[in-house]
């Protein structure tokens, strides 16, 4: 039985996932700077020595191009990660994206508490990446033993967003498409129309019950649905200016301590 878990960490509250199969593990995005990277791959090492015996060997998966999800590819690499699988426009665009996205982050001045721990050459956080093919009705496919995982290629919030599916467990992760806690970010790379094919897709999914944002709590069907609504909402009235996204929350109590670790599926 695969054991699924959820990391939410600070900078950016960003949630990361492991995927622990009988075989191999998967990490759900590298997160915002080599802390958080190195905690993810020692979490990893844990949880597969928990339910295995032994460390097992661990693959990572990034869903877009924003810094918060992908700053920790580098230091994953150099600990011996090996495959990243990333969409044709993060490999495309790794190396143009990296150097902006770092210059960005390091000189903004409410990162100055983790900026210092960034690399200073951008080129420190470029790897090797395993592009999924992402031409329509193409879906990426691995087995982490006893453990399916696909990979579609859909897009919106940014030029191109993965989204991770365990079809035996229920389970999606889908990056950015969906923030809980917090307004959707509809950055300049955002395309409002692609969002919400991308959102039916998802929701497409028959099995699919639970959703893991990349912000925020754990969410369901229904709340997938308003935020739809929201997105639809704003492309219909993009002239006026003033609409934004709002924030949603899940209903009930959550625990939304930070660092967070949960756990989605197995025990
Ligand atoms: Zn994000």
């Amino acid at each position: 039985m695969a054991k699924v878990s959820v990391l939410s960490q600070n900078p950016a509250a960003v949630n990361c996932g492991i995927v622990t199969g009988g075989e191999r593990s998967l990490i759900i995005d590298s997160g915002p700077c080599p802390t958080v990277a190195s905690h993810l791959l020692h979490r990893a090492q844990a949880l597969s020595t928990e339910l295995v015996g032994s460390p097992h060997p661990v693959e990572a998966v990034i869903t877009h191009d924003h810094w918060d999800h992908f700053f920790g590819n580098g230091t994953l690499a150099a600990a011996g990660v090996e495959i990243f699988y990333t969409s044709q426009s993060f490999a495309a665009d790794q190396e143009a994206t990296s150097w902006i996205a770092l210059d960005g982050v390091r000189n903004a001045p409410e990162n100055a508490e983790f900026a210092e721990e960034l690399p200073e050459d951008p080129s420190a956080l470029i790897v090797e990446v395993s592009p999924v093919d992402g031409s329509p009705g193409e879906v990426g496919e691995i087995d982490l033993g006893d453990c399916r995982v696909e990979f579609h290629v859909l897009g919106g919030h940014s030029t191109a967003d993965l989204v991770v599916r365990l079809p035996d467990l229920g389970i999606v992760f889908t990056g950015d498409l969906v923030e809980e806690g917090a307004s959707p970010q509809a950055g300049n790379d955002a395309s409002l129309s692609e969002w919400v094919r991308s959102l039916r897709t998802v929701l497409a999914f028959p099995e699919a019950t639970v959703f893991i944002p990349g912000h925020g709590v754990p969410v369901d069907r229904e709340f997938v649905e308003r935020q739809l609504e929201d997105i639809d909402g704003l492309r219909m009235n993009q002239a006026d200016a003033e609409v934004a996204l709002p924030a949603r929350t899940m209903p009930g109590d959550y625990d939304r301590t930070l660092p967070r670790e949960i756990t989605i599926a197995g025990s």
